[in-house]
């Protein structure tokens, strides 16, 4: 079927009651603070039961700071339990910045006459990506405004030309994308290109707020956006990253229509979104929002929790849009993926490190600056495992016929043996000695405590063939 955005609506009834605000009022509104309750609920995660949206809002609505500590206390036991120490590595890259679209609070919206307008062409994108490769990246996301020029297949030519790049002992092993919205076809094109997760923000899901904040394009249409995924999945796309964008309406709401977004794709699809994302925003060139709801610190680590809590197996992502210090905080209750090196102009890697962001080349204010090397530090020496681990999606290990957490002992026989040896490869080519040494000690004692013996030998036998050059191994 041709979809035209302009005039978009859903064609299928199955998907009209999919956001109802009074269904998702109704319970925010009408759920006593029950310490019972909040207990059980918890538990249910910890069984890891998905949440109903009941039982969602049951978290949203616990206000004793005892249960706030439980809620939270229970999101940290749960990330041990599901994820282990594993942390996932990634860095965005922009490849334009052209968008017909004027989203209030982005920095590279159409009204923004001041932004210098940049599409990176074919040797740009190479000598971004080396750059990329050369802090030691094996995962990126590749970054796109809304506008003609950026056609299915533009993008689809995009990350070809990302994969065909070596440099070194290096490669980039999983390109994921953050475009705008496709019809069945324009999907189905950047699926043929190979790519892992298509990531698409709801940014509200109140859709009066999205019609205030969504001035002009394409983008105004809010059933458009609100289906775009279940259009990736027809077009056989089973990762797909979903999120909102905290701030711009109450963050009780957009929780829970994150997890009411997750429960359409498990009754229609059989599979959950891969990824859930919780952008908060940040100042931006010309940032135009009223501020009534952006989230305070405290509030966001309890949705932070409450989000892992809803959604036990979903990978969650928390950017550099956050400053270190909320980064580490948060990334113990339940983040499973992070940004690392991130620099948001255009062409701004193959420049180094900048020590102060230009809001103009930007799309809006990142928070942490540090390098790769310098988080990779800091996980190693805090006892995380950062991974560059890209098996699964090339294995074929995506969609329903994978859920890492619904497979017992998955984690410890697949994510922490190839978190180890993504970790091996990046010490033995891009780090310092210091942070070698540190590196090998944190796998070896890693390795032992896996505590199985067969593994345990296959795996310190592919380490070694690390140290001796080979590359890219992986269970
Ligand atoms: N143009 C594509 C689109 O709108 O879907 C790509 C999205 S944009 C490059 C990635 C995400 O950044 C947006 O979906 C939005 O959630 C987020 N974003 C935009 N402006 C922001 C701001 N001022 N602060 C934090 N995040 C922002
Ligand atoms: Fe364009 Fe995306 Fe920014 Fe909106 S958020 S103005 S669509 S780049």
């Amino acid at each position: 079927m041709i979809y035209h955005p302009q005039t978009y609506s859903i064609p299928d009834k199955r998907m009209k009651p999919f956001i109802d605000p009074d269904e998702i009022w109704g319970y925010i509104r009408n759920t006593r603070e029950d310490k019972k309750r909040v207990r059980d609920v918890i538990q249910a995660s910890l069984d890891k039961k998905r949440l109903s949206l009941e039982e969602t809002a049951v978290l949203i609505n616990a206000r004793d700071p005892e249960l706030i500590e439980e809620i939270k206390e229970g999101a940290r036991t749960l990330k041990e339990k599901v994820y282990g120490e594993r942390i996932v590595l990634f860095a965005p890259l922009y490849v334009g910045d052209l968008c017909t679209n004027n989203c209030q609070y982005c920095g590279f919206r159409a009204s923004n006459k001041d932004v210098k307008r940049i599409t990176l062409n074919e040797q740009e994108l190479i000598g971004e990506t080396k750059a990329l490769i050369e802090q030691g990246h094996k995962r990126l996301i590749l970054v796109y405004g809304e506008h003609p020029k950026y056609s299915a297949e533009f993008i689809a030519e995009t990350v070809g030309i990302v994969y065909n790049v070596t440099h070194g002992n290096g490669e980039i092993r999983r390109v994921n994308i953050n475009a705008a919205p496709f019809d069945i076809p324009g999907f189905r094109t950047i699926k043929d290109a190979g790519i892992g997760t298509f990531q698409i923000f709801q940014e509200t899901y109140h859709e009066p707020t999205y019609k205030r904040v969504h001035l002009g394009g394409i983008k105004r249409n809010y059933e458009w956006r609100l289906t775009a995924l279940d259009r990736a999945q027809e077009a056989g796309i089973d990762d797909v990253g979903i999120g909102a964008l905290f701030g711009l309406y109450d963050w009780r709401f957009e929780v829970m229509g994150l997890v009411r977004h997750v429960n359409h794709f498990e009754a229609v699809y059989n599979v959950g979104p891969h990824t859930i994302s919780f952008p908060r925003i940040q100042n931006a060139l010309s940032l135009d929002i009223d501020k009534a709801h952006l989230v305070k610190d405290d509030e966001f680590i309890r949705l932070v929790s409450i989000l892992r809590l809803a959604v036990p197996y979903t990978g969650m992502i928390l950017t550099a849009r956050e400053p270190s210090h909320t980064r580490d905080q948060i990334l113990r209750f339940g983040v499973s993926q992070i940004d690392g090196g991130t620099n948001l102009e255009l062409g701004g890697y193959s420049k180094g490190k900048q020590e102060t962001q230009d809001l103009s080349k930007g799309q809006f204010q990142i928070n942490d600056n540090r390098s790769l090397s310098e988080i990779m530090d800091e996980l190693i020496n805090t006892g995380y495992i950062p991974s560059f681990c890209t098996a699964c999606y090339r294995l074929g290990r995506t969609g329903e016929h994978f859920m890492e957490f619904s497979v017992p002992g998955f984690i410890k026989r697949y994510c922490t043996p190839n978190a180890l040896l993504t970790l091996a490869e990046y010490l033995e080519d891009y780090a310092s000695e210091e942070t070698k040494q540190a590196g090998y000690k944190l796998i070896s004692k890693k390795i032992e405590e896996l505590g199985q013996e067969q593994k345990v030998a296959r795996l310190k036998e592919k380490v070694d063939k690390i140290k001796s050059g080979q590359r890219d191994l992986y269970f």
